[in-house]
């Protein structure tokens, strides 16, 4: 359904220009605060500096988004419906650029950012325009309305699809958006702020406000903010939700997680093996919903162990330009310091460490595909949210001991069962407390189903017609 552009080859592709402003009521525009460097994780080259919103820059951007409210709202859904089929057509369009932008700003494979990015994030603004002139039909009354003006906050794992997540929506029911990037991977969402001008989009419908956790904190203590939505750790949203706490905002968070993928005897042992590779190592472990815990069948574990260890052997890690790499760069230095301090812990605590043999380039941001065994459910390798290429391996005898060791864990965002029986899948889906149970699959998206977490993973749905809930008042 979906056009696949050519492979992008060369970042020639993409126009990087040396500096970037905020995009507040359809232009571009200073920022007052210091810059701040974004760098390519697989060199540590810089590739531009991006400027820093302050308090007053974000009021600057809120008040445009108010402004735009009374007009963006008033328009007839099928009017919102258009502006929202053309950005989708134009990042289509533009998505060779923008894979290309979002692997040098974010370090994941070309392969990823080309086939399976920029295809949701297209197939996320499709879907959303659809909704924009049936939201009567929605099922949330016969006249729902927007909130007002929606401030969102992102991550730098998924920086243009979390971007997609949340605007999409936002518009097809009527909100206008301040959003606010991480840090190290804004150049997505400002090439996105220039699609915004390129489809015409009403000045003021889309601000984006760039800088660190201070400017992100600044959109979601503007009084004048609707709603406030977050995806990130779960740190942080435990931050915004006190500071939400009483003040009437509507309030989405999307957050950690570490999810068990469990594998049972009967399972197709190569197509399980291929799914806790994509599980884990997809996007080198940043993924909220990874499968970061392997639950096995006694009985099968050591086959299961030999056959993973010989398929990691074969992944290609190194510059993620090249169509074939597996394995990218690790986002940040500050990532890279996180997933090296956890996994030392994983060793001092008792578990086994393993890597296929792998060499690192010698500049950028880099970690080996990692396996640890012999791990016991009290390790923090088992229990901490690493958000990188590294999988803890735990056993199980009975089903009812992997649901046990499965929800184990503070969090509940998703898992993945492995069986040839259909009724022990919904027995475990049953059972499961996950946002979305996977079976004989992994990590797959679709702009049609909702996403979103049990327990501190968060609250509210993204996706399908659930988050339609999320920018809409009953
Ligand atoms: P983070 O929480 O450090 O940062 C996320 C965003 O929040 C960034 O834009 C950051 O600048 C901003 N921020 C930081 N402090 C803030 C504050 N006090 N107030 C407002 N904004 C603030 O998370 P991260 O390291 O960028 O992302 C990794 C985390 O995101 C992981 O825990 C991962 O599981 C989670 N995540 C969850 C989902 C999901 O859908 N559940 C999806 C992707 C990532």
């Amino acid at each position: 359904m979906f056009e696949y552009a050519p492979a992008p080859e060369s970042r020639d592709v993409v126009d990087i220009q040396p500096s970037y402003g905020l995009f507040i009521d359809g232009e571009f525009t200073d920022g007052s605060g210091a810059p701040i460097k974004t760098v390519n994780p697989a060199t540590e080259e810089t590739l531009a500096e991006v400027a820093t919103a302050t308090d007053a820059d974000v009021d600057r951007a809120v008040r445009a988004a108010r402004k735009a409210f009374g007009t963006w709202s008033a328009l007839p859904g099928s009017e919102r419906a258009k502006y929202l089929f053309r950005i989708a057509r134009i990042i289509q369009e533009r998505s060779r650029e923008l894979a290309v932008l979002e692997t040098l700003d974010n370090g994941k494979p070309i392969r990823e950012s080309r086939d399976v990015d920029l295809p949701l994030v297209a197939a996320h603004f499709f879907y959303y325009a659809g909704w924009a002139d049936k939201l009567a039909h929605a099922g949330y009354g016969p006249d729902p309305r927007p909130l007002g003006v929606a401030g969102q906050v992102i991550p730098w794992n998924f920086p243009l699809l979390m971007l997609a997540w949340k605007v999409a929506p936002a518009l097809a029911c009527g909100n206008t958006v301040v959003l606010k990037p991480a840090e190290t991977t804004p150049l997505s969402a400002l090439l996105f702020a220039d699609i915004c001008r390129q489809a015409e989009l009403p000045p003021g419908v889309v601000n984006i406000v760039t800088g660190a956790g201070e400017t992100g904190a600044a959109v979601v203590n503007h009084p004048d903010v609707d709603k406030v939505a977050f995806t990130g750790s779960t740190e942080v949203g435990r931050l915004i939700a006190r500071s939400v706490a009483g003040t009437g905002k509507k309030l989405t968070l999307e957050l950690g997680g570490k999810a068990a993928n469990i594998v049972f005897d009967d399972a197709a042992i190569d197509q399980a093996v291929e799914g806790i590779v994509d599980g884990i190592f997809f996007n080198q472990g940043h993924v909220c919903c990874a499968g970061s815990r392997l639950l096995v069948q006694e009985s099968v574990a050591g086959d299961l162990l030999e056959a993973l260890k010989t398929r990691l052997g074969r992944l290609r890690l190194g510059d993620p330009m090249d169509k074939n790499t597996d394995i990218g760069a690790i986002n940040s230095e500050v990532q890279l310091a996180r997933v090296r301090e956890l996994s030392d812990i994983g060793e001092a605590e008792g578990a086994e460490r393993w890597s296929p043999p792998c060499e690192l380039p010698s500049r950028g941001f880099w970690f080996p595909p990692t396996i640890f065994t012999g791990v016991a459910q009290s390790h923090r390798i088992a229990r901490d949210e690493v958000f990188g290429p590294v999988l803890a391996m735990l056993t199980f005898r009975t089903p009812a001991e992997a649901v046990e060791k499965a929800n184990n864990t503070p969090y509940g965002l998703s898992a993945g069962v492995w069986t040839e029986k259909g009724s022990r899948i919904l027995w475990m889906a049953d059972r499961l407390r996950a946002g979305v149970v996977w079976a004989n699959t992994f990590n797959k998206f679709d702009p049609t189903s909702p996403f979103g977490g049990y327990k501190e993973s968060g609250y509210g749905r993204e996706g399908g017609r659930h988050g339609l809930e999320a920018y809409l008042d009953v």
